[in-house]
């Protein structure tokens, strides 16, 4: 029924009762909110045929990219192959190469340009160490963190390998040396390890590098880090967007792009970025068949989680050497003093502690003098302790990448070894307030909350599926909670709830109050303050932490949305009603959720 039949039904009915006003704003405004629903569902329609559309395109780019991959990189027929083999073992001391390093060393030797993908620790580092050791020129390896470069220098030099280091704390001594180098055909200087600040910065540098172009001493670029050039990444860095002119600049100069990161979005816009679209892409299995993957409900009450973890330390993990991951430095502190009054012995770490504590921390961890360390994720680099039996998250990651790479220092000498998560919806919030500036900060959190409160799938498949790798029902052999005690969940209709958390949200409004998820579930339960209840809404009859996973599962799904402000000492997370509030309240619209409701 249009606004026009509205009013022809008012003419008609207007002799014999009045029709008022009012009763022409609500139908308009009943057939406004139809409308709002429609053009909402036209919206997620149009967003998904546009992703869609983007999606296969990309996976054009990617085709041809693998193809070039079909060609045999594995084998040792090249004209090098035998200087390889030598120099690997009597440089670098290694016997065999692992997964993926020969493809990458023949393809770049070959003149190709290469994306190498790889998860941390996997050894993307050798496939340009060792060709640069073999090829004549210099090999110019851009990194973001100095003190990873610092650690591959020190190892390089023990290797008797030429190598240099450029950043805006190099003495000028060094900067003199490795700028001679470059114009000096007969240097024995193999790598230039370089900041990408350096490199937009220093005209000096550059015209080098121009120089040893000319004379045909520049061998090849390897960007480590390489996702950093794309705004889709995790951690987009304004200085890689220089990387964008080397392919000009240099034509014919071979880049090698390495990281662990793997969305093919990603990977597709740093070969748009680097331009080299189409070019080879190596990508190594980001599966652990070692690590068991599982996640846990975390108390709310911080006794009983303390006597959790307590448990878990004593019993479980007795006699195991392994690490937990806090998120702030406070929380760390507390944790490790809380756990050491339980007779625990454990190390802290983190980032405001001094150097040399925090190498005793390291040693007495490494020593087994102590069983674990409680740490925050500034314990990560460098870690090489190949019998870490235990990775516990005691508060959720910011991203998948990140549960990865930290999960992921567990058994790395192949054993079982354990990557535990302790969840709680709480905790989600208390990152987002640190992540929501962040371009995609928000959608990496809420891609964790959702691998949390799956209660279905394979944990590894879920993991697998993010890293857009196939998977197979098979591959996991009972290594994650949900494939050990598989547990077949009904899809439950969650729409009611959700309407009713907009009622409760809705006099919020009313009232001039915001809603923290703390305080929208006590208004549900009929606690807290009596102005934010709402009548008819019904107190739930499942507990409260199934509230809290329908309203993760609301928020990630869009039907809810986290609104930031700012007070003078933080910032807070409020829910609003989502992008799809719209849907939500249509008639004929479901939101499934695979959960059981107690
Ligand atoms: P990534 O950069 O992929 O995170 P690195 O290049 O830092 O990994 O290598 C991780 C560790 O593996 C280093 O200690 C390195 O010496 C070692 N490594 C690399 N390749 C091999 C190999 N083929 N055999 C034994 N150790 C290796
Ligand atoms: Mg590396
Ligand atoms: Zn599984």
């Amino acid at each position: 029924m249009s606004v026009n039949d509205v009013k022809d039904v008012i003419m008609i009915d207007d002799d014999e009762c009045q029709v008022t006003e009012d009763d022409e704003i609500a139908a308009i405004n009943y057939e406004l909110q139809q409308i709002e629903s429609e053009m909402q569902k036209l919206r997620d329609r149009k967003k998904i045929l546009t992703e869609r559309k983007e999606k296969l395109r990309d996976d054009i780019l990617l085709k041809k990219s693998f193809s070039l991959s079909k060609k045999d990189w594995n084998n040792a027929n090249f004209d090098w192959s035998a200087r390889l083999q030598k120099t690997l073992k009597d440089v670098f001391k290694i016997e065999n190469l692992r997964e993926l390093q020969l493809p990458t060393m023949n393809a770049i030797m070959s003149k190709e340009d290469v994306i190498l993908i790889m998860p941390t620790g996997g050894g993307k580092s050798l496939c340009y160490q060792l060709p640069a050791v073999i090829s004549k020129g210099i090999t110019i390896v851009v990194s973001p963190l100095v003190s990873l470069m610092e650690d591959q220098l020190h190892g390089l030099n023990r290797l008797n390998v030429k190598a240099t280091m450029l950043c805006a704390k190099t003495d000028k001594e060094i900067v003199k040396m490795t700028m001679d180098a470059l114009i000096n055909k007969n240097s024995n200087l193999k790598l230039i390890y370089v900041t990408p600040e350096y490199m937009a910065k220093s005209k000096r540098f550059m015209s080098k590098v121009q120089k040893a172009f000319e004379l045909g001493n520049l061998e090849r670029f390897a960007i480590d880090e390489v996702h950093c050039c794309s705004q889709w990444g995790h951690d987009f860095r304004p200085d890689y967007q220089f990387l964008t002119t080397l392919k000009s600049l240099f034509p014919g100069v071979p880049i090698l792009g390495l990281t662990a990161t793997a969305p093919a979005k990603i990977i597709v816009d740093v070969q748009k970025m680097l331009d080299i679209s189409g070019c080879l892409v190596l990508r190594a299995s980001f599966n652990r068949p070692n690590l068991y993957y599982e996640v846990r409900r975390k108390p709310a009450d911080k006794k009983l989680c303390l006597e959790m973890i307590e448990g878990l330390l004593k019993n479980r993990f007795s006699g195991k050497s392994g690490i937990i991951y806090t998120t702030t430095i406070k929380d760390a502190e507390q944790l490790t003093t809380n756990l050491r009054e339980k007779g625990v012995k454990i190390g802290c770490y983190h980032a405001m502690l001094e150097p040399e504590y925090r190498s005793e921390v390291y040693s007495k961890w490494i020593s087994g003098k102590y069983q674990a360390v409680v740490a925050t994720i500034a314990f990560g680099l460098g870690i090489d302790k190949p019998d870490v039996r235990f990775v516990i998250h005691h508060c959720v990651s910011k991203s998948m990448e990140n549960f990865y790479q930290e999960s992921g220092r567990a058994g790395r000498d192949g054993r079982k070894a354990v990557c535990l998560v302790l969840y709680r919806l709480a905790d989600v919030f208390k990152l987002s307030t640190m992540v929501f500036q962040d371009r995609v900060g928000l959608q990496n959190l809420y891609k964790v909350l959702s691998y949390c409160l799956n209660q279905t799938s394979c944990r590894r498949s879920l993991i697998a599926t993010h890293f857009e790798e196939s998977w197979n029902e098979s591959d996991c052999v009972q290594m994650c909670d949900h494939c050990r005690k598989p547990e077949v969940k009904k899809e439950v209709d969650v729409t009611q709830y959700c309407r009713q958390l907009y009622q409760i949200m809705t006099k919020a409004v009313q009232n001039d109050t915001r809603l923290t998820a703390l305080k929208l579930v006590d208004a549900w339960y009929a606690k807290g303050a009596s102005s934010l209840r709402v009548s008819d809404v019904p107190v739930p009859k499942f507990t409260r932490e199934t509230a809290e996973a329908i309203i993760g599962h609301l928020l990630v799904n869009g039907y809810l949305q986290e609104d930031f402000h700012f007070s003078s000492y933080s910032t807070i997370s409020y829910l609003k009603r989502g992008p799809k509030s719209g849907l939500a309240l249509s008639n004929d619209h479901k939101i499934l959720f695979n959960y059981e409701l107690h």
